[in-house]
């Protein structure tokens, strides 16, 4: 069982082959850059939600992670948007009542939304890591 497998089991989240969907000729990632921008200063203020960003829209401007943090234990994980079995034009927002963490079962709270990153916890940790190494 490889590492994704584990946190899928955990987060009871079904896991499914990644879809390799070309976007369309003319669409637009960048047109995706600032409402995630946007949606991710909201979530880091924790800001009421007022808009959503779509699944697909994420993972098309390369979004791929999508930051959860368990209210009761404090635990964040992130969860490889690529790898779910959704519809592309669903919400992020319409993944939280799956994302609820198991170690808080059976009582465990909606997750929370932290943010949509490019990338996920391991990497930031091996970039902490190096920059420590290298005094950066
Ligand atoms: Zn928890």
């Amino acid at each position: 069982m490889g590492p994704w497998a584990l946190i899928a089991a955990r987060w009871r989240i079904n896991v499914a082959t990644p879809r390799r969907r070309k976007p369309r000729p003319g669409a637009r990632v960048e047109d995706a850059e600032r409402p995630i921008a946007a949606w991710n200063e909201r979530q880091a203020l924790r800001a009421p939600m007022i808009f959503s960003p779509m699944i697909g829209a994420a993972i098309r401007a390369g979004y791929w992670f999508l930051w959860v943090r368990c209210p009761a234990c404090r635990t964040i994980n992130a969860i490889d948007l690529r790898t779910l079995d959704r519809h592309a034009d669903a919400a992020v927002t319409s993944l939280i009542p799956a994302l609820s963490c198991r170690s808080c079962r059976p009582n465990a709270p909606f997750a929370e939304l932290v943010r949509l990153s490019r990338t996920s916890i391991a990497d930031e940790m091996r970039d902490e890591h190096r920059r420590r190494v290298l005094g950066e």
